[in-house]
């Protein structure tokens, strides 16, 4: 059985479902591809019993970036699923199949952490742990990534009736608080990287383990960074294990220069951002550093921050966030859409220029040469804002079509560089690094850089790390 180790980017896809059991399966005449996951059977996990220290068994997310999940387990019996995400490329990757699991703690709300957990719920009634706001947000990515596989056909484990029951299966923990799972007693961390996300804490019988999830130290507009906690084992993210960030601050000076630089010649910036983090980020560094500027702001992101308002205790600074959300012009119907053509800025969904009102908006912006397109991060290797970068063209409405405008790149990524992920490690201080969530270029530069005083783990996906 194949689960899902398919070639993302050539593969194309066909799928039946059986809806009773919630499988898919791929049509045999095609290369294989398929998420069949049958629970309490297939999953690749050693059932054998733990004798000493912990096992880590990553079903995604070791090594590579995305589609997180990571079971760990101690001689106690205790056993805890961190994250069981999807990464949303074209079609999507998933992490393998969960064993049997009670509980499961979700460290963030973006897609490659959460989107596989109502498949947990629906069918091996797991509970899920995580921030109020991680369970808050969960709802509106859920139903997103539900409506995307729809549109697209690309398959999805789960139905909505699993997504209704995991809505229903949240227990909500404040940063601090001890909570129990087996015999182990676990903590909230606050993680950096966006509003709700958390490290946890464990403490088994016989280890500290500190779970980083995505995280950085430094503090970003909208959250401040984690900070070190003392532990015997760190799993450590490593998205950006070989890069170093420029310096925040000056970023975001450069990114506002450009933003003006366009208004001023007659131009609208188009910035295309992530929903979860991103868009709201790049509200608050416009509404500091250019206030006379006229803002849209439209997508998914506008429901997002319904819900960061309702848990301003995640936010830094709200009352200025509040402000923020009552400078910018939310886009609510299909006029205001077109009364945005005329703004100074837009800011939308989708990030990586992949769908959403992003692309309506460049189809209507590419023919005037003083309008811009400003990306905010890294875009993967598949994705349209890569495509418009290497070659001046994007998938628009289904036909590849050239956009001769101009496009400019910021680093605004809100993980951790090298030089934060290292110190982070150090002030940590454990005896074993476990870096996860990365690439090879990353993990390998990391584990250099602290190779030499910690023993450092690159962990593979489905086989076991033994840790003591
Ligand atoms: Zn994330």
């Amino acid at each position: 059985m194949n689960l899902c180790s398919y070639d993302c980017k050539r593969t194309p896809f066909h799928r039946k479902t059986t809806a009773s059991s919630g499988c898919l399966m791929r049509d045999d005449s095609q290369p294989p591809l398929m998420v069949l996951y049958t629970p309490g059977r297939t999953s690749p996990y050693p059932e054998d019993p733990v004798d000493s220290g912990l096992r880590a068994f990553f079903l995604g997310g070791g090594d590579e970036v995305g589609n997180v999940g990571c079971i760990l387990e101690d001689r106690t019996g205790t056993r805890l699923l961190i994250d069981y995400g999807l990464a949303p490329t074209r079609p999507p990757k998933y992490p393998a199949e969960c064993p049997a699991v009670e509980h499961a703690i979700m460290t963030h709300s973006h897609i490659d952490h959460i989107g596989m957990a109502p498949w947990l719920v629906g069918h091996l009634g797991t509970t899920l742990h995580g921030s109020a706001l991680t369970a808050k947000v969960s709802k509106i990515m859920w139903a997103d990534t539900y409506k995307i596989s729809n549109i697209e056909g690309y398959p999805l484990a789960w139905d909505r009736r699993d997504m209704e029951e995991a809505l229903q299966s949240w227990v909500t923990h404040e940063l601090g608080e001890w909570f129990e799972i087996g015999a182990w007693k676990c903590r909230f961390h606050r993680a950096g990287h966006i509003p709700g996300a958390v490290m946890i804490e464990i403490k088994t019988p016989d280890l500290t383990v500190l779970w980083s999830g995505d995280m950085d130290t430094r503090d970003s507009p909208n959250v401040l960074g984690a900070t070190p906690v003392d532990c015997d084992i760190l799993f450590l993210e490593g998205t950006y294990g070989n890069r170093t960030h420029p310096p925040r601050a000056e970023e975001e000076k450069r990114f506002t220069r450009r933003v003006q630089s366009i208004v001023n010649r007659g131009g609208t910036a188009l910035i295309p951002a992530f929903a979860s983090g991103r868009g709201q980020d790049i509200l608050r560094i416009l509404h500091r550093e250019a206030p006379n500027l006229e803002v849209h702001y439209d997508g998914m992101g506008t429901r997002i921050t319904l819900d960061w308002l309702d848990h301003l205790e995640f936010i830094d600074e709200p009352t200025v966030f509040r402000k923020t959300w009552r400078w910018c012009r939310r886009v609510s119907s299909k006029s205001d859409r077109k009364k945005a053509l005329d703004a100074d800025v837009i800011v939308t969904t989708s990030g990586m220029l992949d769908g959403g009102p992003a692309i309506w908006y460049l189809n209507r912006l590419r023919h005037d040469m003083s309008n811009g397109i400003l990306l905010t991060g890294y875009q993967a290797e598949g994705s349209g804002g890569r495509l418009l970068l290497d070659e001046k063209k994007l998938r628009i409405f289904g036909n590849i079509t050239p956009v001769e405008l101009e496009v400019d790149q910021f680093s605004l990524s809100n993980h951790g560089g090298q030089a934060e992920l290292s110190s982070f490690a150090r002030g940590c201080a454990p005896r074993h690094v476990v870096i996860f969530h990365a690439d090879e270029e990353g993990r390998n530069a990391l584990s250099a850089e602290i190779g030499q005083e910690t023993k450092v783990h690159l962990p593979t996906n489905i086989k076991t790390i033994h840790l003591d």
